[in-house]
């Protein structure tokens, strides 16, 4: 935890000398405005989301505050601000998780399904990604070790074909839900919109509101990159929740905060760690506690 937002103890601490802030060992204080705003950039909080923070802080302020309650008030309102879908009754429910190749989007699949099944779901994951043998592969593994159902594409065939197979399989097991791991990367943005709308389709056809949620993998490592990458998922593919991989593998754990303001999509889930428990539902409270601890 400490690791995560190391770089906004680092941009607090030098402040400190010039009297603007104090890094006391139990209290930390920042004391002025652009202290304040110089910690949340080098965090990766980002332009507008740092912009927004820092005036409404300015405007609740009074001279001489402590300016850290106001701006875990501020943050927590922001990451409260994006929710998640509401669960509807269908089942099984549909879960297309998207994302590129790299990011972490095969083994986050492993461990949400390994979660969902800890919280007494009984999870199936479809293997739609059909271009990449290896990845599925992977992916069958780290079902076999979540000890959930798997359904996979013959070579070639057509991913939403097996999207149609894995639901009917789902409905005759009684599996809910079912977690679609997609392609990462098609020759083109048309193309990679045709196959995901051709699976939305399909899944529509068998399960009312289907999909019920779009998950974007996201890499925090990538810090604002992530931010223009989930833009363009965005435009393909009406992506409504986000998977935040690799937060363990950095600093600047402050682009959460930058997700969820400049494209008000809420974060469900961290990736913190290699193995398969390494994956947590998000929880903005503790997220903001350990910014500022
Ligand atoms: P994909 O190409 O997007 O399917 O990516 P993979 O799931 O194969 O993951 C790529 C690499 O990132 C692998 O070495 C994973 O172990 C690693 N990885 C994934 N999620 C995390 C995470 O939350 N933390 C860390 N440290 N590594 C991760």
């Amino acid at each position: 935890k400490d690791q995560l937002f190391g770089a906004f103890e680092e941009s607090a601490a030098p402040a400190a000398s010039g009297g603007t802030a104090t890094v006391g060992t139990r209290t930390r204080r920042i004391e002025s405005a652009d202290a304040l705003e110089e910690a949340l950039i080098t965090c990766d909080v980002g332009v507008a989301a740092t912009d927004r923070i820092v005036e409404s802080v300015r405007r609740k302020a009074r001279r001489g505050d402590d300016l850290l309650p106001l701006v875990r008030e501020e943050i927590l309102s922001i990451l409260q601000g994006a929710a998640p879908p509401p669960v509807t009754g269908a089942h099984p429910r549909v879960v297309l998780i998207v994302g590129v190749n790299g990011t972490g989007k095969t083994t986050s699949i492993g461990k949400l399904a390994n979660l969902l099944k800890q919280e007494g779901q009984k999870p199936l994951v479809c293997a739609a990604d059909t271009f990449r043998a290896a990845a599925v592969e992977q992916l069958e593994i780290w079902t076999r070790r979540a000890d959930v159902g798997f359904v996979r594409a013959q070579p070639n065939s057509d991913p939403a074909a097996v999207v149609f197979d894995a639901i009917q399989s789902a409905k005759a097991r009684q599996l809910d839900p079912v977690l679609v791991d997609t392609a990462g990367r098609l020759h083109t943005r048309v193309n990679l919109m045709k196959e995901l709308d051709k699976i939305k389709r399909v899944a529509a056809r068998e399960v009312e509101g289907a999909p019920h949620e779009v998950l974007l993998v996201l890499d925090a490592t990538v810090g604002q990159n992530g931010v223009a990458q989930a833009r363009e998922f965005m435009k393909v593919s009406g992506v409504n929740g986000i998977i935040l991989t690799k937060l363990d593998g950095t600093a600047k754990g402050g682009v959460a905060v930058a997700i969820a303001q400049d494209l008000r999509l809420p974060i469900r889930y961290v990736g913190t760690g290699e193995q398969i428990d390494d994956l947590v539902p998000f929880n903005p409270r503790e997220y903001v506690d350990a910014l500022f601890e």
